[in-house]
């Protein structure tokens, strides 16, 4: 029996005005796959990642969970049906304590069956619980976000730019607890990240975006030696983040 894909794109394409911000995009992601989403700055991942959540409208294609079409489902239901989200800037209640956070994404959820204090646990945070959460570091920001969104029992995970702004030995501290939770759960995941590295120590599968279109989909050995690839990434000598 064919089991369906976790996620599927088919030509996805969404505009802002002239600017053709994913420009025909499908993808096929099998469930249980860590796949990571990179490119220059402006190229359209978080753009991506808006329209497989709902939060933005796809102008054409569509965006498939486990086979069913999401034409016209809004992003809470996503998110109950089990697709988890975090976003390139943490996006937390200042004002509440970690706890309380994490409370009420899972309230959002709707689909929680775990406790606070154990999402918190999960990333580390088991004593932060009633601390404020304007107050935390940005490593712990980050992590305080993957515990609201695991707190929600997602089954696809989306995480955009998890280790953004982060030094090197914060980012292997959050990649690992994120990737520790994605095999210990068994979720699918993608991921954009900045720094190549981190992709290759994290992901077998890369798909390279470049202004709105993929450009490579392959392993990190393959990409990297990609000629479309090099060429985005300035020079075509070694593949440096970020771009423009
Ligand atoms: P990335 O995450 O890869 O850096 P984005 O998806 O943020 O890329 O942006 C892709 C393109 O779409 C960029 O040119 C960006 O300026 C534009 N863009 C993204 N979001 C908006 C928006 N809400 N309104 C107008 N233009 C946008
Ligand atoms: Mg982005």
């Amino acid at each position: 029996m064919p089991t369906a894909l976790a996620l599927e794109l088919k030509d996805v394409r969404k505009s802002f005005g002239g600017i053709r911000a994913v420009d025909g995009l499908s993808l096929r992601v099998e469930a249980g796959e860590r796949v990571a989403v990179i490119g220059p700055n402006g190229a359209g991942k978080s753009t991506l990642f808006g329209l497989i959540s709902g939060e933005l409208r796809v102008d054409a294609g569509d965006v498939l969970l486990a086979g069913a079409s999401m034409r016209g489902v809004a992003p809470a239901r996503r998110a109950r049906w089990g697709l988890g989200r975090t976003f390139q800037s943490a996006r937390l209640f200042a004002g509440l304590t970690v706890a309380e956070n994490v409370e009420l994404a899972r309230v959002a959820g709707e689909r929680g069956r775990e406790g606070v204090g154990d999402a918190l646990a999960e990333v580390g945070l088991g004593d932060a619980a009633p601390r404020e959460a304007g107050a935390l570091a940005q490593g712990e920001r980050k992590r305080l976000e993957l515990a609201m969104v695991l707190a929600g029992a997602p089954r696809v995970l989306l995480l955009d730019e998890p280790t953004a702004g982060m030094g090197a030995e914060e980012r292997a501290a959050v990649m690992e607890l994120v990737m520790g939770a994605v095999g210990r759960r068994g979720l699918t995941a993608v991921f954009s990240e900045h720094d190549v590295e981190t992709v290759f120590a994290y992901a077998r599968r890369v798909v390279v975006m470049d202004r709105g279109q993929p450009i490579a989909d392959g392993t990190p050995e393959a990409v990297r030696e990609d000629e479309r690839v090099r060429r985005v990434y300035l020079g075509g000598g070694e593949m440096s983040a970020g771009g423009a």
